[in-house]
């Protein structure tokens, strides 16, 4: 594992974390690489920039990539997805299905939708799962990064718990 590679892809998926809060919407980022280097594909949360509950960052990096994941699958390349947050169930399957071979995200979520550990912990796609590499909250200074933006996305108007205030004032 290359720690100046990686890092190098999580402060890119920050910065698109960033604009996610910025168009008020959750912050995650996410950033997909081949192993050469090149940077495949950016996502960021769409979920309320596009209506959209299955617009993740991650979901939206895999569908950025288009054909390259089908390119990767069938000449056997190893893609790794940057995530500043832990995949949800529904991103871990995604990440399964575009068969990415290394996830590496920056903050745990086990109070949240963090559902990486959890569906591997079930023994369940053992042998999908096994082909995956994973690295989880390596740097402890852009961990602290992403938790600042989720401070931040806590008071913005649109995260449910004020969406909710905002039913009960009208
Ligand atoms: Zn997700």
């Amino acid at each position: 594992m290359n720690i100046d590679r990686d890092r190098y892809y999580l402060e890119l998926a920050l910065e698109e974390a960033a604009i996610a809060l910025d168009e008020n919407t959750y912050p995650v980022g996410a950033v997909i690489v081949d192993e050469n280097d090149q940077i495949i594909a950016k996502g960021r949360n769409r979920v309320h920039t596009q209506q959209d509950a299955t617009a993740h960052a991650e979901i939206d990096a895999i569908r950025n990539a288009g054909k390259s994941i089908f390119h990767a699958k069938v000449n056997r390349e190893k893609f790794t997805i940057y995530t500043t947050l832990e995949p949800c169930p529904m991103c871990t399957g995604g990440i399964l299905f575009a068969n990415i071979k290394r996830v590496v995200w920056l903050l745990n979520d086990d109070m949240g939708f963090g559902g990486y550990k959890k569906i591997q912990g079930t023994n369940v796609f053992d042998r999908k799962f096994s082909e995956v590499d994973v690295v989880e909250e390596p740097f402890d200074d852009l961990k602290e990064k992403q938790k600042e933006l989720m401070i931040r996305w806590s008071s913005n108007s649109n995260h449910v718990t004020n969406l909710r205030k905002a039913v009960i004032q009208e």
